[in-house]
């Protein structure tokens, strides 16, 4: 029998969820749910000098709000607790020290300033980064050359150590990722990686493999910029002694700036005007806050929708795609290898599909707090649905429901006066006169019966009805904007309709 599928999303808490981290959740969770496996969310903390507060509740809300929700985690719980990297410490120093004990990883006792000087050695050979590896290990200063009797002494000293990987060169190491193919490495090139912090703490490398391991994680999914660690990670598999054991690996292309210029950054997202994190985010150090999709007025569906598709597509047209559709068609194989461009007015026309797709019923309660929070409380829920029926298909993002329907709920502050002014005479001010009269002695104030009144006194006036409606609407919009004239007066009713014409009427006095 296979195996049940476990994919995890392993982030680490050092701040807003970018778009990219989210399609990765998205792409754990399709696989998951295809394959009626769990999809796990761990939380990679080790690094205490990127740990921001705040941020690990901020993901789960995120992935709520995704409707993106973990089976395991640390705030549901699983089998497989607990599932915060801080609160394993004590797995990984086992196997860290295992590994020494069986000749694959050393002490090394190297003080920050050693470092600094082999830095500055390899800087002046020309090499842009620090390599501790085959080549240079021999020159310093760690428990290669030592009996385990003199490592131990300087241990029990409270010298402070960390453990690396020991590597040797001349290897070619291979895997089978599931989007690439297969992708080769030659361990000349492959640092001695610490695995074992000087604070006892594990680094990614190793804490990311005992953790697939206990986890039993199937299918491991994560960000292209991983690719140059699987060498490592390949070679910890197998030194544990676990190679069977190994997730199969994909590593998913970058989302890339809008100019396919490099990967797309919360800078770029500040200097072109759209959101790279899915929901709002304030940095606790300097208080800035960074808007998210979800407040600008994304719709979750939409949101995933648009990251399915950056990166994949099913082999057809197809485009829109519900949660569900999505899990049966999804495959991890027919993601692109290379990078995605980010195209924000894409991801606006996604939201408007999904706005005009969905009942209003799904996100009218939405619209309704942005409408608190910009002042405007909205008692009568029939007539509020009815407005957003009328204007959603001028509605991009939720957000912009208040300026599309505000003049439904309150008059218009400021009149266009400007843009009837020009084309303005005693025979159209009559006519206006006598359809406020007429108006006023409606019985049933419907849209087809405001629609036939006003065309019968158009055509007693000789007037033809376009050039009537645009002075219309802005006596009741205040601009030249909004869904049908008789629908909005058949809404605001009777006494509203008659009462804005009469305003307008008066300003032309
Ligand atoms: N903690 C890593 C990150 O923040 C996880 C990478 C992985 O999924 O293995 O991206």
């Amino acid at each position: 029998m296979s195996k049940k599928v476990r994919v995890r999303f392993a982030p680490s808490p050092t701040g807003g969820l970018h778009l990219g981290g989210v399609r990765t959740v998205l792409y754990n969770y399709l696989f998951a749910k295809q394959h009626k496996g769990d999809f796990v969310l761990r939380i990679e903390d080790t690094d205490q000098s990127r740990y921001i507060a705040g941020a690990e509740e901020y993901i789960i809300d995120c992935l709520k709000w995704c409707g993106l929700n973990p089976d395991e985690g640390p705030h549901v719980g699983g089998d497989y607790e607990p599932y915060r990297q801080s609160q394993r410490k004590d797995f990984y120093k086992e196997f860290a020290e295992q590994l020494v004990k069986d000749g694959h990883a050393y002490y090394a006792f190297d003080t920050p300033e050693e470092i600094e000087a082999m830095r500055e050695k390899q800087k002046a050979e020309g090499k842009h980064t620090l390599h501790y590896d085959h080549s240079t290990r021999g020159s310093m200063h760690n428990s290669l050359p030592l009996s385990p009797k003199e490592t131990k002494e300087i241990i029990d000293a409270g010298t402070p150590y960390v453990i690396r990987i020991k590597i040797h060169p001349g290897e070619i190491i291979s895997f089978e990722d599931m989007i690439r193919g297969t992708v080769e490495f030659n361990t000349d090139n492959v640092d001695d990686k610490v695995l074992l912090k000087a604070d006892g703490m594990p680094t990614y490398h190793l804490a990311v493999v005992v953790d697939d391991y206990l986890m039993k994680i199937t299918h491991a999914f994560r960000g292209e910029e991983w690719l140059p660690s699987a060498p490592v990670h390949i070679l910890l598999w197998k030194y544990l002694g676990w190679i069977n054991d190994m997730p199969k690996w994909a590593h998913l292309p970058l989302i890339l700036k809008p100019d396919g210029n490099g990967k797309l950054s919360k800078r770029d997202g500040d200097r072109l005007g759209f959101p790279v994190f899915a929901m709002n985010w304030t940095d606790p150090k300097t208080g800035e806050l960074i808007k998210g999709f979800k407040e600008l007025g994304f719709l979750p569906e939409a949101f995933i929708n648009l990251l399915a598709v950056l990166g994949w597509n099913d082999g057809t047209e197809q485009e829109i795609y519900t949660l569900d559709e999505l899990i049966e068609k999804f495959s991890i194989e027919r993601v692109h290898h290379a990078g995605a461009k980010f195209d924000y007015e894409k991801a606006k026309w996604f939201n408007h599909e999904w706005i005009k797709k969905l009942p209003v019923a799904s996100w009218q309660l939405t619209v309704k707090n942005n409408f608190i929070n910009r002042g405007l409380l909205i008692e009568d829920d029939n007539k509020f649905n009815k407005v957003l029926e009328l204007v959603k298909d001028r509605c991009t993002l939720l957000t912009d429901f208040y300026e599309q329907s505000v003049f439904f709920f309150v008059a218009p502050e400021k009149i266009d006066v400007d843009s009837i002014k020009p084309k303005w005479n005693d025979n159209k001010q009559m006519f206006f006169i006598e359809l406020v009269r007429a108006f006023e002695l409606i019985q049933q104030w419907q849209h087809d019966d405001l629609e036939n009144t006003f065309k019968e006194i158009a055509a007693a006036h000789q007037l033809k009805p376009g050039e009537l409606m645009l002075p219309l609407r802005i006596m009741l919009v205040g601009g030249k904007f909004g869904p049908g004239v008789f629908d909005i007066a058949s809404v605001i009713g009777k006494e509203e309709t008659v009462k804005r014409i009469k305003y307008t009427l008066g300003l032309f006095v």
